[in-house]
């Protein structure tokens, strides 16, 4: 069994951006900006945010986060992004969610100017997705294909299973595996008998939210396996929806958690920044 090391492409993406940050600034003076809306006291949410800015700050982005109370009003987030919309310094705008229930989170992320969609969630982005077409792709199926692409992993005819289905996770990283060729099938909630499915799978990515959904007798021998999922366990330990201790004896490739998909999803966020800012660069030229 190989491990797809996630944090260690990351740091070699993260090293690419920084030396593209730097042609840019040289080029036009520009800097890559990307602006965060966080709402609320979500622990995780805040955690997400931090490290994306931090991130930011080692690839040399300018970055700022809107904090906003719980109780905030649809009009205010909306202004907000409004502004940010048109402020020439700002390249990406990331609405952290979830948002609050009081807001109508699908309006919101209508509002974003898809040319500053780096999170690839807007209508118009994901239309291109599923078409095929060049946009913004959601930060973590797009982290999961470059990592299968550093591995030399093709998908190319491979039976491929995605178990989970939302709009963040599964869906597009369905359709990035159907552009590239692979025969796939999307489980979810209400799929009768899940491990029928995988059994079948060449590759099982899995973004559920479930502590060791995914065990050694549901996966064929030398399956490979993407944990998308990010859970906490009784012990407060990082795990993610597979039950890894038994099931890296039966595949050929895993990625763990922590240091899989969690530092690419990061990785391709400033990743779809500087492609914003490169946009934006020839734009003034
Ligand atoms: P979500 O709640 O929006 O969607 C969960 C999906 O899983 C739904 O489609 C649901 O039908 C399906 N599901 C739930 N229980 C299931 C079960 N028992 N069997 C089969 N399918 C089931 O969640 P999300 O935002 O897509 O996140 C999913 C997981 O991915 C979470 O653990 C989240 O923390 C993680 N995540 C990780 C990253 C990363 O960078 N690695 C990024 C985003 C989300």
């Amino acid at each position: 069994m190989q491990i797809l090391d996630g944090k260690k492409l990351s740091k070699k993406i993260e090293t690419h951006v920084a030396n593209e940050v730097k042609i840019l600034k040289e080029r036009c003076g520009c800097t890559p900006g990307l602006a965060v809306v966080l709402v609320g006291q979500d622990p995780a949410s805040a955690a997400y945010v931090k490290m994306k800015k931090k991130a930011c700050d080692r690839v040399g982005f300018y970055s700022v986060t809107h904090e906003m109370p719980e109780n905030i009003s649809q009009e205010t987030i909306e202004s907000t992004i409004s502004m940010m919309n048109t402020n020439k310094s700002i390249d990406g705008i990331l609405i952290q969610l979830p948002l609050p229930s009081q807001i109508d989170t699908t309006k919101i992320l209508e509002l974003v100017n898809p040319a500053k969609d780096v999170d690839g969630f807007h209508p118009f982005n994901v239309g291109r997705l599923t078409t095929g077409l060049d946009g913004f792709v959601p930060c973590t199926p797009l982290g999961v294909m470059e990592l299968l692409a550093q591995y030399k992993i093709d998908v190319k005819g491979k039976n491929c299973v995605v178990v989970g289905a939302s709009n963040i996770v599964g869906k597009p990283m369905a359709s990035l595996l159907l552009n590239a060729d692979a025969t796939v099938e999307i489980c979810h909630i209400f799929t009768d008998d899940l491990k029928k499915h995988t059994l079948n799978a060449d590759i099982i990515f899995v973004g559920v939210g479930v502590i060791n959904l995914i065990k050694e007798d549901m996966i064929k021998k030398d399956a490979i396996i993407i944990d998308i999922g990010i859970n906490r366990d009784d012990d407060g330990k990082l795990v993610g929806d597979v039950d890894y201790a038994n099931v890296s004896e039966k595949c050929s490739y895993i990625t763990p958690v922590p240091g899989g998909v969690g530092p690419m999803t990061i990785s391709m966020l400033l990743q779809n920044t500087l492609k914003a800012a490169q946009m934006n660069a020839k734009e003034k030229q």
